[in-house]
């Protein structure tokens, strides 16, 4: 027999493939998972390609250990997306491909187990009656398994085995007994009308579209080859709607086809799921599967092989689940285009939405980025007309109109005497009442958790600071803590100034806490609830707060931007915006677009029923042209006038950015390492059409004890700025002194 030979990408920042030996019962095939050698571990690569000879010593090559069968192969299509965004983002293949996968498929001791994971099974009546009584005195595991069983539909064997090791034995001994059967796979169930995706009966209950709506659907429905749109509709008009009603017609005339939904955040927009979950409750069960971060890695991994094998219809998830394997994908919607959520910021930094857009090309298939506020750089692309523009102008509901918008001048409040009350001004206390006493809801919006951003003594000016970072410690009232938020450090809060003994220490400036504490004493018999990464941080927690607020059980409602996304609030009528001009004089250029869509996003959330919404936002630079935009609900104009001061500028979307970063010991040895970096670019091909900034300290330069600092660079061609980064890359490796480094491509933060 003559040798085979597969060349296998791995998990490692190299940009290249390794030759394996395969020797293996079964036929090699691009696309199969393999546990290889890999230096003294054995990891789990990817076969990209099989060949009949390697360049590699035959006695240098090592064999492969094993093959995942579980797993059918992935497809060319798939690698080749993964090697788009592996090129583009300037990483090895394998260090794309492989963290997309879930866990369980990255670790070999877990292969034979995964389609048990998609085994379920169901207590018969039979076990009903006799299994409790049959169980010994004290199996504990035993009885939480048998209790399940009782619980639940059905079972699935992995997370049986996780109430009891020995479950597969148990169920067996059940299985005789006649006690329990297995669960049919969720494939039989279907019908002929769920297959074709129509919608449930009972459609009467099916909002009627409004015609732009309806031209919007009709739109997307008659798209052919890659088609990207631009769904923009303000807020409330019923994007989802359009969603729901191209996604089904696809779903219906296609019978195999898939749809893949992206949402920033999933954990905090359930009404989103439950919508797609009541729409499409007629497909065959497990056609909707969810993908993201907070799912357990049983489920994670059985719902990663619904979307690879076809059987999962919709994907719904975030930014991650750009990267799942869809064979018959059909439709791209991402929702809220224009989230910084999409944009991953560590590892492999991708813009989830940009791979959209190419995976969208890749197939020849529509792609509906929708947003009330679009990115400039989709902006941009529709304005060129590369995108076709959807616009829904209206809210959807009949009788809900935008809200009003009115900007509370505090330097006029405080000329005129009137006085604010710990930071809230007197028209936005008195508005507040007015709700409480109709008995509506209201929300306060401030981007600033925690009690006071500052601790400090008046007598000697000592701040209370992080000990490993650059910057200030939190004051964290009812925590009674002092936090770092951005190493996590923590500490008790001092009596007294460590400095100098003064027990007058002082909170300065206020986040959500304070704000809740002093909306209880201005607005009396208000019921107050907070709604932060600090008040939400047990799993579920958000939710079941949200849900006090939709049963009417909150008055006012204060939150960071976690209560800006998405959420149907009925009968919130009035948004007060805090602290909104900290973001006015932001160095970062995408400072101002990101709060224009933050507080379009937030004022979105009143009046979404009959009652007219009124928003305040309180502010010392009422003339801003920001701030008059907002008034004026005008998008447009915002875009366009932005749009013509980065051209201007010569900022993106009219140039290419990519940031080097360093992270040193020291900051010297962090801009040492980007002057060197620097200096060995100039002689790479393209880079005389790339403009390398100077390196600089970040902002918060000391993080977790370690020094930050980042290099710009810059061109008006994109393949230029590539062809240069792709060229530095052994250069950046062959470089030492820093503690890690990394190429970020289209930064967003900058
Ligand atoms: P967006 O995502 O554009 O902010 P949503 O999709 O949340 O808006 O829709 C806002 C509200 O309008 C939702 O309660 C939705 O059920 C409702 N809605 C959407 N389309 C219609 C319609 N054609 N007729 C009546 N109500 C609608
Ligand atoms: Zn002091
Ligand atoms: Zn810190």
């Amino acid at each position: 027999m003559t040798d085979v030979f597969v060349q296998i990408a791995v998990d490692q920042p190299m940009p290249v493939l390794f030759d394996y030996r395969y020797a293996l019962p079964e036929p090699p095939a691009v696309g199969s998972l393999v546990l290889v050698p890999f230096g003294r571990r054995e990891v789990v690569g990817l076969i990209c390609e099989v060949i009949a000879t390697s360049d590699v010593p035959a006695d240098k090559l090592r064999n492969v250990s094993a093959v995942c069968s579980a797993c059918p192969p992935l497809s060319d299509v798939w690698i080749a997306l993964a090697g788009f965004a592996a090129d583009y983002y300037q990483r090895g293949l394998g260090e794309v491909a492989l963290p997309a996968l879930p866990q369980a498929l990255r670790d070999a001791s877990r292969w034979n187990r995964l389609f048990a994971v998609d085994e379920r099974y169901r207590l018969l009546p039979a076990g009903r009656a006799q299994l409790p009584d049959a169980l010994p005195a004290r199996a504990s595991a035993l009885r939480r398994l048998a209790d399940a069983l009782a619980e639940q539909a059905s079972l699935g064997m992995s997370d049986a085995r996780a109430l009891h090791p020995r479950a597969s034995a148990t169920f067996e001994d059940w299985l005789a007994r006649g006690w329990i059967e297995l669960a049919e796979s969720s494939d039989g169930a279907t019908t002929e009308a769920a297959q074709a995706g129509v919608p449930p009966t009972g459609s009467a209950a099916l909002p009627v579209l409004t015609d732009e709506q309806r031209d919007a659907v009709e739109a997307i429905s008659g798209a052919e080859g890659f088609a990207p749109f631009l769904l923009h509709g303000v807020t409330g008009s019923g994007k989802t709607e359009v969603y729901l009603h191209a996604l089904a017609e696809l779903l219906a005339a296609r019978p195999d086809a898939q749809a893949l939904v992206l949402v920033p955040e999933i954990n905090l927009t359930p009404q989103f799921e439950a919508a797609f979950r009541a729409r499409f409750a007629t497909l065959a069960e497990g056609s909707i599967v969810t993908m993201h971060s907070g799912l357990a890695e049983g489920e994670r991994a059985r719902n990663w092989l619904a979307a690879h094998t076809g059987s999962a219809r919709i994907v719904l998830g975030t930014r991650l689940a750009i990267l799942a394997s869809m064979p018959r994908l059909a439709i791209i919607v991402v929702d809220e285009e224009h989230d910084p959520a999409y944009k991953q910021q560590e590892g492999l930094r991708y813009s989830a939405r940009d791979l959209a857009i190419y995976r969208a090309k890749q197939l020849g298939i529509p792609v509906v980025l929708g947003s009330a506020t679009p990115s400039l750089e989709t902006w941009w692309q529709a304005e060129q007309g590369r995108y076709t523009r959807l616009t829904l102008t209206r809210r959807a509901v009949a009788e809900a109109v935008l809200p009003s918008v009115r900007l509370i001048d505090l330097e006029e409040e405080r000329r005129r005497g009137r006085a604010s009350v710990e930071g809230l001004a007197g028209p936005l206390i008195a508005a507040l009442k007015t709700r409480l006493e109709r008995g509506e809801q209201s929300l306060v919006f401030l981007n600033r958790r925690g009690y006071a951003p500052i601790l400090s003594c008046d007598a000697c000016g000592w701040v209370a600071g992080c000990p490993r970072c650059s910057a200030y410690a939190v004051l964290h009232k009812p925590e009674r803590a002092l936090r770092c938020h951005h190493c996590g450090w923590e500490a008790r809060i001092p009596k007294s100034c460590p400095d100098c003994g003064n027990i007058d220490i002082a909170p300065m400036g206020r986040g959500t806490q304070r704000v809740e504490e002093t909306l209880a004493s201005v607005v009396p018999g208000a019921r107050v609830l907070r709604i932060d990464a600090d008040s939400t941080r047990r799993k579920g927690s958000a939710q079941a707060l949200f849900s006090d607020v939709h049963a009417g059980e909150v008055d006012i409602l204060v939150g960071t931007q976690m209560i800006a996304k998405g959420h149907d609030f009925r009968r919130v009528t009035l948004v007060g915006v805090l602290n909104a001009d900290t973001a006015l004089f932001s160095h970062d250029f995408r400072a101002s677009e990101r709060l224009f869509a933050q507080l379009t996003q937030v004022s979105g959330r009143a009046g979404r029923a009959g009652l007219p919404g009124e928003v305040m936002i309180q502010t010392r630079y009422p003339r801003h042209a920001l701030f008059q935009a907002l008034t004026r609900q005008d998008y447009v104009g915002f875009a366009n006038s932005t749009l013509a001061e980065r051209r201007e500028a010569r900022l993106p979307p009219f140039v290419y950015q990519a940031m080097l970063r360093a992270e040193g010991r020291t900051l010297e040895a962090a801009l040492a390492f980007l002057e060197e970096a620097a200096a060995a670019f100039g002689t790479l091909p393209g880079a005389d059409r790339v403009t390398v900034y100077d390196a600089v300290p970040l902002t918060i330069v000391k993080v977790f004890n370690v020094h930050r600092a980042q290099l710009l660079l810059e061109s008006a061609s994109r393949a230029a700025l590539q062809a240069s980064l792709r060229a530095w890359q052994p250069v950046l490796r062959s470089l030492k002194g820093v503690l890690r480094w990394s190429v970020e491509v289209d930064p967003q933060d900058v």
